[in-house]
C-alpha cells in the first residue's frame, strides 16, 4: 500500500466537543460535521459523538443521510437549508432541522405536504449579506410560519463573519442586531461558530455551532489551537520513499525552484497535492521526521514532495514524514502556504485512507 495515511483521533474530537460546551456552560452545541466533518469522516465523527453531542450539523441533504444513521435521534440541522421540495421531503424523512434563509425557502416550506413539522432556524443576515433576512422581513416570516402544519419550532440564527479577529467592529454590530430581535418569541437562537464559542460570551444564546475547533485546529491566526486547550485530531503521514545526493547547484522538482546551496541529502516523500497537501507550500515549509522539523524543497508534485534532509543525517527510506497533526500544527502549514487549516483539512482527498484511533 502506498505509505500514506490520516490517522483521526477521535478521542481528540471528544475532548474538543467537551471543551467547547465549557466554555458556554448549560449551552447545547451543534456539532459542526458538514464537508465530512471536514475531511475526518463525518460517519466516524458522528458515532464518537453519538453519547455526548446534542445535536450535529451538515451542509446538503446527503451529509445529513450519512450522519443520520450513525445518530438516529439526534437533533440534525441544515446549515443552508432546502433548495427543492425533495430536499423538504427528505428532512421531513429524517427529521432534520431546517435553516430557512430566504423568503424563497420559506415559501417553498409553506408549500409542502405538512408529512411532519420541522424545526426551523430563520436566519437573520445580521450584518455578513451572505445568508438571511433582513430583521423585519425575518418577523414577518416568523409569525407567519408560526403555528404552520410544517412547522415545529420556529428559531433564530445567525453567522459572523469576523468573529476570529479581535475586537472587530463588525462583530459588534452583528450581536446587536442578533441581540435586537425582541419583537418575537423564538424557542431557540444560536449564533456562534468556534471562534465566538471561545472567545464571545454575548454570542452563546441556546445553541452553539462548533466546526474547526472540534478538529483541534484554531479559528485565530494570532492564537494557536495548544493555547486554546484544543487537541489535534489529524495527523498526516507519509513516507520517505527515495532518497538523493545533490551537489551544490542543482535543483530539485518541477520547475527547478530550489537550488541547492550546499552538498544535500533530499528525501522524497509519498505525499502530494493529489492527496491534499497545498502545492502552494513554499520551499522551507516545515515537515516532521525523526521529532525534529526539516524544510520542504521546490515543487510540491501531485503525488510527492521533496524534504531537505541533509541536516538529518540519520534519515533513511522508510522514515515516517509528518506532514500536520500532533507534531506539527496544521494552522502552521496552512500559514506558511497561505491558507487556512480549515482548507488543508477539508482537501484531504479520498485516496488518503483514514485510520481512527
Ligand atoms: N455555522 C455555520 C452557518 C457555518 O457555515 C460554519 C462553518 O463555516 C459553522 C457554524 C462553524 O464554523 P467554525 O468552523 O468556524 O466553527
Amino acid at each position: 500500500m502506498r505509505p500514506l495515511i490520516a490517522t483521526i483521533d477521535l478521542t481528540a474530537i471528544r475532548h474538543n466537543y467537551a471543551l467547547a460546551k465549557r466554555c458556554a456552560p448549560g449551552r447545547r452545541a451543534f456539532a459542526v460535521v458538514k464537508a465530512d466533518a471536514y475531511g475526518h469522516g463525518s460517519a466516524a465523527v458522528a458515532a464518537a459523538l453519538r453519547e455526548e453531542a446534542d445535536g450535529f450539523a451538515v451542509c446538503s441533504v446527503e451529509e445529513a443521510r450519512v450522519v443520520r444513521e450513525q445518530a438516529p435521534k439526534a437533533r440534525l440541522l441544515l446549515l443552508e437549508g432546502c433548495f427543492d421540495a425533495e430536499d423538504y421531503a427528505a428532512a421531513m424523512e429524517l427529521g432534520l432541522d431546517v435553516s430557512v434563509q430566504g423568503a424563497e425557502q420559506a415559501q417553498r416550506l409553506l408549500d409542502c405536504g405538512p408529512a411532519r413539522a420541522l424545526n426551523v432556524w430563520l436566519k437573520l443576515d445580521s450584518g455578513m449579506h451572505r445568508l438571511g433576512f433582513e430583521p423585519a422581513e425575518l418577523q414577518r416570516w416568523a409569525e407567519r410560519l408560526r403555528g404552520a402544519p410544517q412547522v415545529a419550532e420556529v428559531n433564530l440564527m445567525s453567522h459572523f463573519a469576523c468573529a476570529d479577529e479581535h475586537l472587530h467592529a463588525l462583530t459588534d454590530h452583528q450581536l446587536e442586531r442578533c441581540h435586537g430581535m425582541q419583537g418575537f418569541a423564538f424557542d431557540q437562537r444560536s449564533f456562534a461558530n468556534s471562534a465566538a464559542v471561545l472567545t464571545l460570551a454575548p454570542a452563546h444564546m441556546d445553541w452553539l455551532r462548533p466546526g474547526i475547533m472540534l478538529y483541534g485546529a484554531s479559528p485565530f491566526a494570532e492564537r494557536s489551537a495548544a493555547e486554546l486547550g484544543l487537541r489535534p485530531a489529524m495527523t498526516l503521514t507519509a513516507e520517505v520513499i527515495a532518497m538523493h545526493d545533490v551537489p551544490a547547484g542543482d535543483s530539485v522538482g518541477y520547475g527547478a525552484t530550489w537550488v541547492a546551496q550546499r552538498p544535500s541529502r533530499i528525501g522524497t516523500v509519498s505525499c502530494g497535492y493529489a492527496d491534499g497537501y497545498p502545492r502552494h507550500a513554499p520551499s522551507g515549509t516545515p515537515v516532521v521526521v525523526r521529532g525534529q522539523r526539516v524544510p520542504l524543497a521546490g515543487r510540491v508534485s501531485m503525488d510527492m514532495l521533496a524534504i531537505d534532509l541533509t541536516d538529518l543525517p540519520e534519515a533513511a527510506i522508510g522514515d515516517a514524514v509528518e506532514l500536520w497533526g500532533a507534531q506539527l500544527p496544521v494552522d502552521e502549514v496552512a500559514r506558511a502556504s497561505g491558507t487556512i487549516g480549515y482548507e488543508l483539512l477539508t482537501r484531504v482527498t479520498q485516496r488518503v485512507p483514514r485510520r481512527y484511533l
